[in-house]
């Protein structure tokens, strides 16, 4: 007789894995199996992280520098991240007021074991990054999606966020550059944001992972430069998992108002104590050595993105706004829903997705897994040569579907 089966805790069965992780899970099957699959699924840079962190991170281990730190990360490292902010920023923080994490994501959970609970909505700009719906639910708290438009470059209004607001509004989660969209939001945007927060009380939460990677001359505009007391509420994530191509090191960092970052600490202090202490000596290198390598890196990107763009719009039927940062095209391809192919009918963003990776062998991410359905998510963090084909690929496959 087969054992019974364990029950599992309600939270984790309101939530579903990362989507974004599936698609590049079954595309790399495929491609294990001899398909030649080009992967436009991907959410990483594609560069390899820069020799000077490495030989730090190496140095790290030579020096046995193995063992527990701090909970929040090594002083050293806190007091240059916010050297770097005052450089880069022109904003005061304190070491006690910066919290080193396993990774941006692990940030975002931090604060929202901190902040949320039963009863509080979170509002969350839709498309939305895949992880902030499950996030605030595995706190107990509602994610609220506000739907951005593309007719508006995914831009906030205040009529629109007023629809969403009720006396449970805790909290906004603002990403700027936008991963999915690769938007950024507006200055008058982010001022009435910035109004309505101080009016209500409401925490901010800046997700500025993006936020080297910018196209264009015009500064970025940012919700603490609205208003100086908007400091005493809102948290700003960053890492130098995107702009130091480090991914696999697991390295974020939040800062904050002080007592919400005690907060975090304490959350931290029981689940993963401190961050790996070789990869904080490798963000340490990162972020007080030469900032060449992200411009580099935006840099390269620009001909990649000139490229997508002008393709996609040269597709019939196709919309897809211009991205002003990160390194994500995000198409409206609804277009083609309705349509066949070989007698099975196109749906929605899941199905072209997949047929996409059936069909045309190339791995992207469905629009409904970042909250709106219409879309396809293209990263073009990948060699000119990948793009050009995967284009092509992309404008047959569409054309075949009648
Ligand atoms: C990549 C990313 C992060 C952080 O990712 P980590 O790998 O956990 O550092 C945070 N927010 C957005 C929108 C991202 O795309």
């Amino acid at each position: 007789m087969d054992a019974p089966k364990i029950a599992l805790a309600e939270r984790v069965l309101q939530i579903k894995p990362s989507p974004t992780l599936a698609v590049n899970a079954k595309a790399k099957a495929l491609k294990a199996a001899g398909a030649d699959i080009l992967n436009f699924s991907v959410g990483e840079p594609d560069f390899d992280t820069p020799p000077h962190v490495c030989a730090a991170g190496k140095k790290a281990i030579d020096d046995g520098f193995t063992r527990y730190t701090a909970v929040p990360g090594i002083p050293e490292l806190r007091e240059a991240i916010c050297q770097r902010f005052a450089d880069d920023k022109g904003w005061s923080y304190e070491p006690d007021q910066v919290q080193v994490c396993c990774g941006g994501k692990h940030g975002l959970y931090n604060m929202a074991q901190a902040l949320f609970g039963p009863g509080d909505e979170v509002l969350i700009p839709t498309p939305y990054w895949v992880s902030y719906p499950p996030i605030v639910q595995l706190a107990g708290a509602t994610p609220v999606e506000i739907p951005l438009s593309e007719d508006n470059d995914f831009d906030l209004t205040e009529e629109l966020i007023s629809k969403y607001v009720t006396a449970r509004t805790k909290a906004i989660i603002l990403n700027s550059p936008s991963n999915p969209t690769g938007a950024v939001f507006s200055a008058a945007a982010l001022e009435i944001v910035g109004k309505m927060a101080i009016k209500n009380g409401w925490v901010i939460i800046s997700d500025d992972i993006y936020d080297t990677i910018v196209y264009g001359d015009e500064k970025l505009p940012h919700i603490l430069d609205v208003d100086p007391r908007l400091k005493e509420q809102t948290l700003i994530l960053n890492g130098v998992s995107k702009s130091f191509a480090m991914t696999g090191w697991r390295m974020g960092y939040t800062l904050g108002p002080k007592h919400i970052i005690a907060a975090m600490n304490k959350i931290q202090s029981q689940s993963t104590s401190n961050p790996t202490s070789i990869s904080q000596k490798a963000a340490l290198a990162a972020v007080s050595g030469p900032q060449d390598f992200p411009t580099m890196m935006r840099d390269a990107f620009v001909p990649r993105l000139d490229f997508i763009m002008k393709a996609l719009l040269e597709i019939p039927n196709v919309t897809c706004v211009r991205p002003k940062g990160a390194f994500y095209v995000f198409p409206n391809l609804s277009a083609y829903f309705g349509r066949e192919f070989n007698g099975k009918i196109i749906g929605n963003s899941v199905e072209l997705a997949d047929y996409l990776l059936d069909e045309a062998l190339m791995a992207t991410v469905p629009g409904a897994a970042f909250g709106d359905d219409k879309f396809v998510r293209f990263s073009f963090a990948s060699s000119m040569a990948t793009i050009e084909e995967g284009m092509k690929r992309l404008a047959e496959a569409l054309g075949r579907l009648s």
